[in-house]
């Protein structure tokens, strides 16, 4: 039988993960291999849910968003019994290696099935950015731009009532969506999981400050970790007398075709993950760092602590005045 590879996408869907799953469909025929594709994340693995691919088969993805290998959070996989199934389906189709796009916990399912005999290759594919050894996480880019594009129409509305407006955006543990549009959007205020903030100092004097230079609309993005944006809505609407809305951004962060950079990393990546299993090589994370895609052993990944970017966080508050 031809040497095989496969790959599946776990986990919430992102932006690019196509742009990587294709990547990977053709860096695997270049380089000699079959390739099959696993439907609905780790639950393909073990419903037999699997489709050999071709060239053409991942022919006008790379535009789209999603991903057309659909995604899924499997509880099965999460025990050791079906991990040990699905590894014995991978031998039965001559799978020798396997890439999985996804987040931290889709990287532990592929740490799993390392340690059953399937040498398996993670990629970083989640929009939150959340994942310590990347500077970057496939879906990152284009997230922030969708979140960008609604938050400057809110931010017409909001000028035209002189309203203040409350937007949450996506990033549960993360706030790196939120600092990095709410520097590209002007917000007045951006609060974020990793510090701790008070609203009487953090929003409500900086509003005041703003109002006494002459400014009549005010942007606070709220990371969706932090939530609450009701409330913080409703605050400041009674302490400072502004009309004050809130939005929440949502699953619109989610969708939409993937941004160059995007497609960008995804292709990169997904190209290393087959150059890694083509020698064998499996339990790595692929990650961007400084511009340059490097690979680290699954466990050093996952133990890594995250940093948030204080510097930028401080860039944002010096010229939101
Ligand atoms: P997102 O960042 O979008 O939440 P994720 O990959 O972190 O993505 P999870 O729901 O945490 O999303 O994990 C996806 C899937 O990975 C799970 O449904 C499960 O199948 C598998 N998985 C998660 N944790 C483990 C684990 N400890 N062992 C084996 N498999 C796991």
């Amino acid at each position: 039988m031809a040497k095989s590879l496969a790959v599946l996408t776990s986990g919430g869907d992102a932006p690019g993960m196509n742009a990587a799953v294709r990547a990977v469909v053709r860096a695997g025929i270049y380089n000699g291999f079959k390739v099959y594709g696993v439907y609905k994340g780790y639950n393909g693995l073990l419903n037999g849910d699997v489709k050999e691919m071709d060239l053409r088969s991942v022919s006008d993805i790379l535009s789209r968003g999603g991903t057309v290998l659909y995604t899924a959070r499997s509880k099965k996989f999460m025990q050791e019994e079906y991990q040990l199934k699905a590894a014995e389906y991978c031998r039965s189709l001559d799978i020798e290696g396997l890439v999985v796009i996804g987040g931290d916990g889709s990287f532990r399912g592929a740490r799993a099935l390392s340690k059953a005999g399937i040498p398996t290759v993670a990629l970083p594919g989640t929009i939150d950015n959340d994942i310590a050894c990347s500077d970057y996480t496939i879906g990152f880019d284009t997230a922030m731009n969708t979140a960008v594009e609604m938050i400057d129409k809110i931010r017409d509305t909001a000028q035209s009532h002189d309203r203040c407006s409350v937007v949450e955006v996506m990033g549960r543990h993360c706030g790196d969506i939120a600092l990095h549009t709410g520097i590209a959007v002007g917000a007045t205020s951006i609060i974020v999981p990793e510090i701790e903030y008070d609203l009487e100092r953090d929003v409500i004097a900086r509003i005041y400050e703003q109002k006494d230079t002459g400014k009549k609309h005010f942007i606070i993005i709220v990371a969706e970790g932090v939530g609450g944006v009701q409330d913080i809505s409703h605050y400041i609407q009674h302490r400072t007398g502004i009309e004050t809305r809130a939005t929440i951004l949502g699953h619109v962060q989610r969708g939409g075709s993937p941004s160059l950079r995007d497609r960008l990393i995804a292709t990169d990546m997904g190209v290393a993950a087959v150059h890694l299993l083509a020698k064998g090589i499996g339990n790595r994370v692929i990650a961007s760092q400084n511009g340059k895609i490097v690979d680290y052993d699954i466990t050093e990944a996952l133990e890594m602590p995250r940093v948030f970017d204080d510097r930028l966080y401080k860039v944002a508050m010096e010229v939101s005045i």
